[in-house]
């Protein structure tokens, strides 16, 4: 059963009453960015507001004291999961424009709340700390915060409008290098330099990237370069980020990228110590879902494209989330095609302007209709979990 006009036109309704705190709210994250489990003054007023709504607010979640939940409805029937996340970044801010992220998440969930009643079952606002390398989801879902659930979303802003982009899968590799030190133009011959290996790794990776799968993306710095001009380096490492569309093309890589890693080491005579990270898993977005998002996007003027084979994909602790229930995570402009991308100044600036609130209400609307027509329709819940089984 699609969700009935009137519903519809409440939430709107809502939404647009609830605007000028939403725009408050996203202006405040948005002057006072807080990095990764940082994110204090975030979580506080965003519990400030919900509680100002007369809806209890847990703070504290999965180890985590920067992580929330809120719930309005039933327990014990269908649920159905809003995410906030409100992190930022060092030294550019909200360049990922989280604090847009995070008025959309709370003004679905307050709109949603003021309608759950006609619907039954249950909508929950999670407020999910460090996105930005932390894995706060994953945490979560460690927690249980997302057990019983039957869907999953939230809105990431872009610079276009696309219903269900993937994410990659993600790692990351540290490779210490210790070799022999001597004196670099004296005693050459006894040393065995650390930094060659290092070197080493990042031009045999770039031999093997023939054999990769679209979409692999390997990455890196070094992060010790030798400790003097005059002295053949006795350490060096670099750290490598490995992503790839899908968590078997990631383990492939990866055996590659540490190969290569261990054939360097092996050339200058140095002994390798690796240490891997875990990431991010890819996003399996849910098209049903998506598309019904979709539909009430465009019920508020924006029509989307599903995905876009030119425009790039990092990776998000979404994706995680995407495993273990059925989730979206649709990207909506808040600049125009191209003009900026995320983790740019360009991109911080768009998430404080006009068109970034305006995007952060009509992804609010189109977020707490979407959830609503979920609560109300067994019929969408049994699509949207077959969907997510056959994958
Ligand atoms: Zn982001």
């Amino acid at each position: 059963m699609p969700l009935p006009p009137e519903l519809g036109k409440v939430i709107d309704d809502a939404v647009t009453a609830d605007a000028h705190d939403l725009i408050t709210l996203s202006a405040n994250l948005h002057a006072n960015p807080e990095l990764r489990f940082e994110e204090v003054k975030a979580a506080a007023w965003i519990c400030e507001l919900v509680a100002s709504r007369n809806i209890a607010v847990e703070k504290g979640l999965g180890g985590m004291p920067t992580a929330l939940r809120a719930r309005a409805g039933t327990p014990g029937g269908p649920r159905v999961a809003i995410l906030a996340e409100y992190d930022a970044l060092p030294e550019i801010g909200h360049a990922c424009g989280h604090n847009l992220i995070a008025a959309g998440a709370v003004g679905a969930f307050l709109a949603a709340a003021r309608v759950v009643a006609q619907t039954g079952g249950e909508v929950v606002l999670l407020g999910t700390p460090a996105e930005e390398g932390g894995g706060g989801k994953i945490k979560l879902i460690e927690a249980g915060a997302f057990d019983g659930l039957d869907a999953a979303m939230m809105f990431h802003p872009l610079d276009r409008d696309l219903l269900a982009h993937a994410a990659l899968a993600s790692l990351w590799l540290m490779f210490e290098f210790h070799g022999v030190p001597s004196h670099a133009a004296a005693a050459p011959h006894i040393g065995a330099s650390a930094l060659t290996a290092c070197m080493d790794t990042f031009r045999l990776v770039d031999g093997q990237r023939v054999h990769f799968q679209d979409g692999v993306r390997v990455h890196g710095f070094i992060t010790n370069g030798g400790q003097a001009v005059n002295i053949i380096p006795e350490r060096a490492a670099c750290e490598l980020s490995v992503r790839a569309r899908d968590v078997q093309e990631l383990a492939r890589v990866k055996a590659i990228v540490e190969r290569c890693a261990r054939g360097a080491a092996m050339a200058s005579g140095v002994e390798l110590k690796m240490t891997a990270r875990p990431g991010y898993k890819d996003m399996r977005n849910n098209l049903t879902m998506a598309r019904v998002f979709g539909a009430h996007l465009a019920a508020g003027g924006r029509t989307a494209k599903e995905t876009d084979p030119h425009t790039g994909a990092g990776s998000t602790d979404m994706g995680d989330v995407s495993h273990v229930v059925p989730s979206i995570h649709p990207y909506l402009a808040i600049v125009g095609e191209g003009q900026a991308m995320c983790h740019e100044h360009r991109f911080a600036a768009a998430a404080a302007s006009d068109e970034g609130t305006k995007t952060a209400l009509a992804a609010a609307k189109a977020m707490a209709r979407t959830a609503i027509e979920l609560l109300g329709s067994p019929a969408l819940r049994e699509a949207i979990r077959a969907e997510w089984s056959s994958r």
